[in-house]
């Protein structure tokens, strides 16, 4: 079913498109050698070429331009060979310059695109429309001085790339899938960490709605949206507003609005600016971004596995489910650990203990895979464990929860606590014997036909074994012995 606004008059469709700023991940500047370190004292990463000193020159950082090929060649997009760089003029505080360096007609990247996973397990293609590296603006401090406003410029100069998407989704539902496989294709590359708590990726938000089959209408931005969650509901509200607007009779205006989360609304910030209000033109001070074949091909060759290659791998090599695999390949990291834990052992075992227990166990004591206490090593020797019997499932989830705790290997934990499994058939004879003589009536009723008692008798005896019987033996032996 798609997504859908109903109206007085009817359902509205709804049209997203987004641009995303990442901030590059690169030790210095765009065009100076300034550090780029998160959370520094502020003013202290700031050379004179980010605070706009008269006669500085920059000079374009070779790393950031490799950061932003690798990236367009993670969209499987069109690397231009020649871009340029202009200025983009306007005023505010945070900006010394007057000027912010953009490139605006010729980007590095063109176009290129992602595919999204949805809910219901189909995929879409979502088009990129283009990649270009710019500077971030400085910081304003209002809350630091009852009358004053601070500026800090140490992320002036930072390297951003600007990522287009086509106006080509029509939920929120996608604009989320495609933000966050947008996140995992550059975490994968590692040009931009995608912690978008920390700013390192914000997202421009258009918002437009229209009857089903009509052209385009009027669309809306919604600047600077720093989550997921927020630029979903940020579209709803903004999609409910506009059908507000034309429903009155009104018309939607072209504009720059900003997501009151508090309020769940979004609010006007100013009419929207056009192309010329900016007075774009070629930055004198730089030459154009002339790009060597070559040393693109030399890129793409180190390029990393990527998430849709792996994806498929795992459904080939390992043959697990689209979503098993959908699951373990959103993270590098989780895609590593289990492939740790699969080598050599049953796989699709492997990757329902690691989505299930243990990512339970990760998120209960709120750690990550890069600071689990289990490492990937353990995790396998617990699944050897159950696989040679010498525990069963039940019990093996007890002991990860141990290992959890205390960092503990699996084998030592169980004989420690005296967890093996009971194969003794005397053993079993005996406990199967004393439940069903604990338990007459329940025998009388399942002898008359009540055959769902059954897994009643199973509980009981494993509960009386303390959880540590063989289960196709304790099945075997009370089999028999109600036959
Ligand atoms: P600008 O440079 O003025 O921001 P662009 O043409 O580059 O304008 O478009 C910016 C974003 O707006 C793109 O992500 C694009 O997909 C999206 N967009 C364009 N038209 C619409 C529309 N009618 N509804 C929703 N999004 C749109
Ligand atoms: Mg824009």
């Amino acid at each position: 079913m798609s997504y859908v606004i109903e109206g007085s008059t009817g359902p509205w469709e709804v049209v997203i498109g987004l641009e995303v700023h990442a901030q590059v991940i690169s030790n210095a500047k765009l065009f100076s050698g300034a550090a780029t370190e998160f959370g520094a004292e502020p003013n202290t990463q700031v050379s004179f070429v980010d605070a706009a000193f008269p006669g500085m020159l920059p000079v374009i950082n070779r790393e950031c331009v490799a950061q932003a090929v690798r990236t367009g060649l993670g969209l499987d997009a069109r690397i231009n060979l020649v871009s340029r760089f202009d200025r983009k003029n306007y005023f505010y505080a945070d900006l010394p310059a007057g000027y912010q360096i953009s490139q605006y007609q010729h980007p590095i990247v063109g176009e290129g695109k992602i595919e999204i996973e949805l809910a219901d397990g189909s995929t879409r293609q979502i088009g990129v429309t283009r990649l270009h590296l710019e500077q971030d603006a400085g910081k304003s401090l209002h809350d630091q001085h009852p009358t004053k406003s601070y500026i800090d410029l140490n992320r002036s100069g930072v390297a951003l790339m600007e990522i287009v998407s086509e106006p080509d989704m029509r939920s929120p539902e996608e604009a989320g899938a495609y933000l966050r496989k947008l996140r995992t294709i550059l975490r994968y590359l590692g040009t931009c960490d995608g912690n978008m708590e920390e700013g390192s990726m914000r997202a421009d938000v258009n918002v437009s709605v229209r009857k089903h089959g009509e052209p385009f209408r009027t669309r809306c931005e919604v600047k600077n949206v720093n989550s997921v969650r927020f630029v979903m509901q940020a579209i709803e509200a903004e999609a409910k507003r506009q059908v507000e607007v034309w429903e009155g009779g009104g018309m939607v205006e072209q504009e720059t609005r900003l997501f009151d989360v508090p309020r769940g609304i979004t609010r006007s910030m100013r009419s929207k600016e056009d192309a010329h209000d900016y007075r774009y033109f070629p930055d004198p001070d730089l030459l154009p971004l002339v790009l060597d074949e070559a040393w693109i091909e030399e890129l793409r060759r180190d390029l990393p596995e990527l998430p849709d290659t792996k994806r498929a791998r795992f459904m080939a090599e390992y043959g697990l489910p689209a979503y098993d695999s959908g699951v373990l390949v959103a993270e590098q990291a989780t895609a590593d650990f289990y492939e740790t834990v699969a080598k050599g052992r049953d796989a699709k075992l492997a990757a329902n203990w690691v989505i299930g227990d243990f990512f339970a166990a990760l998120n209960r004591t709120g750690r990550t895979i890069e600071t689990s206490p289990v490492s990937a090593g353990s995790l396998g020797q617990l699944l050897d464990l159950m696989a040679d019997k010498t525990i069963n499932g039940r019990i093996a989830k007890e002991v990860l929860e141990a290992m959890v705790e205390t960092g503990e290997e699996p084998a030592a934990i169980v004989e420690a606590k005296g967890l093996r499994q009971v194969t003794d058939t005397g053993a079993i004879d005996a406990a199967v014997d004393k439940v069903l003589a604990a338990n007459a009536d329940k025998l009388a009723e399942y002898k008359a036909g009540k055959e769902k008692l059954f897994g009643f008798f199973v509980g009981q005896v494993m509960k009386a074994m303390a959880g540590k019987g063989n289960p196709a033996l304790v099945n075997e032996t009370l089999k028999r012995k109600l036959a």
